[in-house]
């Protein structure tokens, strides 16, 4: 399937590494291996959307994160903007 095929999510996941704890919930719960912890050098890991092409906008990691860090935004062209340019949390 293209691109231009896929189908847009509804919604979006939007992440907030300053509150991220890097537990890695929403890394086990995420059907489709869009979300991964990211290992940025320093004390603890950040979730991030790495795969954001595969993310079909479930929702899961936002109901995984404890912390809320992970927050199910409507505003799914500019989440899919952030995400395709910049590939880390950092
Ligand atoms: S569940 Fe929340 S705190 Fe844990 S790694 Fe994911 S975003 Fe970070
Ligand atoms: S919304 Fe669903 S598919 Fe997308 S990253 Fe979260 S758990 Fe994975």
């Amino acid at each position: 399937m293209s691109s231009d095929e896929k189908k847009i999510p509804k919604q979006f996941p939007w992440i907030i590494p300053f509150s991220c704890e890097g537990c890695g919930d929403c890394v086990e719960v995420c059907p489709t291996g869009s979300i991964e912890l990211v290992d940025l050098g320093k004390k603890i890991d950040k979730a991030w959307i790495t795969n954001p092409e595969t993310c079909i906008g479930c929702g899961k990691c936002a109901d995984a994160c404890v912390v809320g860090a992970v927050q199910m935004t409507s505003y799914v062209e500019k989440a899919l903007k952030r995400y395709r340019e910049k590939t880390s949390p950092e």
